[in-house]
């Protein structure tokens, strides 16, 4: 279970909710007109009606004649129909800029600092937690930038309700009773500070209970049984390769009997927050509601007496009562948003935690010069590598040079260092010690973007997107259509492209197009073939795309790609040796170190680590045959 937040003072709440405040302001600025507009208007909108109303009861008990009524009536149907339709309109507007915006704007936030910070902060399980913490306290209670946005609404729609309140009720302490009255002590000017004083001591004491009610649910951690409801019950609607597995052993049906475990703080009936709900928190929410209604009476009260002793006619009754059951609502409402925003304060920490992570990468400025011939030459000088957090040593005094147009195959058991390599070699992390050059110049000095661009690289779990096959090829919005389709027949997908109804504007898998296609793992290589293709990057590195394929397939594809590759430089990594015979070099990797390179028939003959390897992978080889 994750640990209990540590309390914030009142300052440090104030600081970080105007920070969220300008991060929503920078990530959804639209918002915050919409809101204003639709809130104004539902807060100050009931006032209309209240306020003729009022005026055409007193018109038509005093008697007044159609000279006097029509016109108020008119004015009450006139501005009623108008404010509703305003409101309507305005709140139209917010609920689609709230509704539809708000998600992709905040996820947004999160998937722009994820690509922007250094590779090696995305692979920290600290960043990770950040983030599920950011959706668990948004899924929880909308905790955090979603909280700010819906109290927003609120504190517009109360400070507004309290001004329109006033204003309606000020001529109530200011028409006397007329003298003669056994009811002029109303007139008393103690009468208002007492009134709102009354009106403060319940919205206080409503809030209190309100907010004590509340922390029944703070102090209850559902994140944790969000988290296992989420990895679960998520994974069986949505995943579908998990699907099978949760259903053939009924395994959602175990979480949900367990929704009232303590131990998991679930929510079911007999769950802590179930019997608190029947005993404290039931107490404390009906005296919240209990206090208010009392104060409601008392209001009756005063208003009717001042009524009965002639301070003002019948119809105002209902629009002092009105105006002052408004004062006190959003009194109640301004408080209670307050104290929500200062809660939500701790709330944001993940989310400013996440933001305020720095890239500590040095970025150059030389540009990789985009040489028509090609001619880089990557060297790796003495580079030792150990993963952010971990005492082990991932490479160990790697050196190696590789020029363009060679073939490299990197080789060696799981774990010996193959991955970290290419990712020390795309600058995904900068070696603990030692460097690696591009063409003499340490690959830090070169802007990264450039650097970026040198290569191109089928990772073992690539992505395909659920888009139409060509932009996966392209991977870009615009692109090269006969160039795609080309790309497409080299990496050997001519035969299936053929087949498709809609050729490139084919969308890969169904998730957003019921006529998309589901494709097969080996379709799914060649495509991120074709895409490696596409990009015409100098360096091409196929780590391990074919773990899945047997040896022979995966044998396959590497030769067929050995012959489209033409004059870049290939990079295979592999763990079965028969793959990466045809290469012009092979390094052995054994514990992090390059235990031997050379070529085949160079590395075959001698006693090493690539010779038992060769000779445990040929027995399989041997028994297939057989
Ligand atoms: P290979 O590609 O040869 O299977 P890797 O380069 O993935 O090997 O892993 C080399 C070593 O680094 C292994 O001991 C592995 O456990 C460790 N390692 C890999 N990735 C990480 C990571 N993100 N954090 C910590 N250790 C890692």
């Amino acid at each position: 279970m994750s640990e209990k937040k540590n309390r914030m003072t009142l300052k440090e709440a104030f600081a970080a909710t105007r920070r969220g405040y300008s991060i929503l302001w920078r990530v959804m600025p639209e918002f915050f007109p919409a809101s204003l507009a639709k809130n104004a208007l539902t807060a100050l909108s009931p006032y209309i009606p209240l306020y003729f109303t009022a005026r055409l009861v007193n018109a038509v008990a005093g008697g007044g004649g159609g000279k006097e009524v029509w016109p108020l009536l008119a004015a009450l149907l006139l501005s009623t129909a108008l404010a509703g339709a305003a409101q309507a309109a305005a709140s139209c507007r917010a609920n689609v800029i709230e509704e539809a915006r708000s998600i992709p704007a905040r996820l947004r936030l999160l998937m722009e600092k994820l690509l922007d910070m250094d590779f090696q902060d995305t692979d920290d399980p600290k960043t990770k937690d950040l983030i599920d913490q950011i959706m668990e306290n948004e899924q929880w209670a909308s905790w955090g930038l979603v909280k700010l946005q819906y109290r927003f609404d609120e504190l517009v729609e109360a400070v507004l309700r309290i001004a329109g309140a006033l204003a309606l009720s000020v001529s109530l302490f200011t028409l006397p009773v007329p003298q003669g009255s056994p009811l002029t002590v109303l007139n008393s000017p103690w009468c208002l500070p007492a009134m709102l004083a009354l009106m403060g001591a319940a919205v206080a004491l409503s809030a209190l209970c309100y907010s004590r009610a509340q922390t029944f649910w703070s102090a209850l951690d559902g994140s944790f049984f969000n988290r296992a409801f989420t990895a679960l019950c998520g994974h069986a609607q949505f995943n579908r390769s998990a699907s099978t597995d949760i259903r053939i052993y009924a395994q959602d049906r175990f979480l949900l009997q367990k929704e009232d475990d303590p131990a998991l703080d679930g929510f079911g009936p007999n769950s802590a927050i179930g019997r608190a709900s029947r005993g404290p928190r039931g107490l404390l929410m009906a005296a919240s509601e209990g206090v208010v209604r009392t104060y409601s009476g008392v209001v009756y009260l005063f208003v009717g007496l001042k009524a009965l002793g002639g301070a003002f006619g019948v119809g105002s009754i209902a629009q002092y009562v009105g105006a002052l059951a408004g004062l006190s609502k959003g009194a109640a409402d301004l408080l209670s948003a307050l104290s929500d925003l200062l809660k939500n304060a701790e709330f944001l920490q993940p989310t400013f935690q996440l933001l305020d992570i720095p890239n500590h990468m040095y970025q150059g400025s030389l540009t990789t010069e985009k040489r028509s011939d090609r001619n880089y030459e990557i060297e790796f000088r003495d580079v030792s590598f150990r993963y952010p957090n971990t005492d082990a040593w991932a490479l160990r005094h790697v050196s190696m040079k590789f020029k363009v147009g060679q073939r490299l195959a990197v080789v060696g058991e799981n774990g010996s260092g193959k991955t970290t390599f290419i990712k020390l070699l795309c600058r995904l992390y900068d070696p603990t010690e030692g460097v690696i050059l591009l063409n003499g110049i340490d690959i830090r000095k070169y802007r990264y973007d450039d650097y970026l661009a040198l290569f191109s690289v089928v990772f073992q779990d690539f992505k395909l997107l659920s888009q139409p096959l060509g932009k996966n090829v392209a991977a870009s919005e615009e692109y090269d259509r006969a160039r795609a389709e080309e790309c497409l027949r080299r990496a050997g997908f001519g035969a299936r492209l053929d087949q498709l109804p809609e050729g490139l504007d084919t969308c890969l898998y169904r998730d957003f197009d019921e006529n998309g296609v589901e494709i097969s793992g080996g379709e799914a290589q060649k495509i991120a073939l074709a895409r490696v293709l596409y990009q015409d990057a100098p360096f091409i590195v196929l780590d391990e795309p074919t773990a899945a394929l047997d040896p022979e397939a995966e044998a396959e594809v590497y030769t067929k790609f050995n012959d489209i590759v033409e004059d870049k430089t290939a990079i295979y990594i592999s763990h079965r040796l028969s793959s990466c015979r045809f290469c012009d070099e092979i390094a052995v990797f054994d514990g992090g170190r390059v235990v031997q390179q050379g070529v085949h028939d160079g590395l075959v003959e001698p006693q090493g680590k690539y010779r038992s390897l060769w000779e445990a992978q040929a027995q399989y080889y041997q028994k297939r045959e057989e």
